[in-house]
């Protein structure tokens, strides 16, 4: 059984939202319809979007699988680094979503291919998690262990009796790593030394606020290399357009057809402004309105690129909508 959205003008849609943070629970219903057919693919991000602390928040389950039973192509996109596109894939299935390992794009997974992409046949010096490493095992990428690598005695007894560098190191890959230490940094501002050696960051999320605590994120980890290396990182996940050059070259995606879902808007937003995307900010995460009327207010151009073209406090808000139109066109 299939049911459609019915078609409209893009360019009257794009034109009439594009970047005005607009509240799709403030249009009427036909408004909304119109919007709903003016993109034909999905790309969404995940925590704060599609789930919060494991759990699926409310509606949003219906929201994407309703999306494609009406013939749109979804995409989960995540800048976490900590799990394999497997276990993503594992994850969503289990709460619900219907989707396939082909639509989960994760920054591990990317990583490892943008390496092999490259041909890189040396090892890779890994700060991160085994997500990371399980990734680059998969298409033959030798690397260094992860897990703890603490300080041992004075700065100057590890400098004389515990650093070991090793010679084959060609690259440093920094994501997301609970036992962030000062050998870390050390070892991967001494790799980093060889400007033959590519400094790559799965992703440059600063923060994750959580009840009552601040949990640091790959950002946090990917700036204290940059200070101490000196040197910028090849940034893979979002804002960066190449965690979705391959889905537009390819033509798997039109990107004026293609909406852009996200909680935060200086990574999932600005993907959107950047690969020109329409986008939908929801309340549900990490920014709220508050925020985007600061940057409505702000004389810094890089905030107008945060601001999205619609708004929902959560994604689950569209299912009326979706609901009422799927029952109005089913044939
Ligand atoms: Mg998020």
């Amino acid at each position: 059984m299939r049911f459609t959205f019915g078609t409209c003008s893009r360019h009257t849609v794009l034109n009439m939202y594009k970047q005005t943070c607009t509240n799709l629970l403030e249009l009427s219903s036909a408004k909304v319809t119109e919007w709903l057919a003016s993109f034909d693919s999905v790309i969404t991000d995940c925590d704060g979007v599609l789930w919060v602390y494991g759990k699926a928040i409310e509606g949003s389950v219906e929201v994407m699988n309703t999306f494609k039973a009406s013939g749109k192509k979804i995409f989960f996109c995540t800048n976490n680094s900590t799990k394999t596109r497997s276990e993503l894939l594992k994850k969503g299935v289990e709460l619900g979503f219907n989707i396939t390992e082909s639509g989960i794009i994760s920054t591990a997974h990317a990583t490892a291919s943008y390496l092999k992409r490259r041909k890189f046949d040396k090892r890779v010096f890994v700060i991160g998690s085994d997500a990371i490493t399980q990734e680059l095992d998969a298409v033959g990428i030798r690397h260094t262990q992860i897990g703890p690598d603490p300080m041992k005695g004075s700065l100057a007894d590890y400098m004389s009796q515990h650093l070991k560098l090793e010679n084959d190191i060609g690259a440093v890959v920094v994501g997301f790593d609970e036992h962030f230490s000062f050998p870390k940094m050390m070892k991967a501002a001494s790799y980093l030394n060889d400007p033959e050696c590519l400094f790559v960051a799965t992703n440059t999320d600063e923060r994750f606020p959580m009840p009552n605590m601040i949990v640091p994120g790959s950002g946090s980890f990917v700036r204290a290399i940059q200070t101490c290396s000196e040197r910028e990182p090849f940034i893979i996940g979002k804002p960066n357009p190449a965690i979705c050059d391959a889905l537009i070259k390819q033509r798997v995606i039109d990107p004026s057809r293609t909406l852009m879902i996200g909680d935060r808007a200086n990574t999932d937003i600005l993907l959107g402004y950047n690969c020109g995307f329409q986008t939908l900010l929801v309340g549900s995460g990490i920014h709220q309105l508050a925020d985007v009327e600061q940057w409505k207010q702000s004389k810094n151009p890089e905030d107008k690129k945060l601001i999205p073209d619609v708004y929902l406090p959560k994604l689950g808000d569209l299912r009326p909508s979706l609901i009422c139109k799927r029952s109005s066109s089913i044939h």
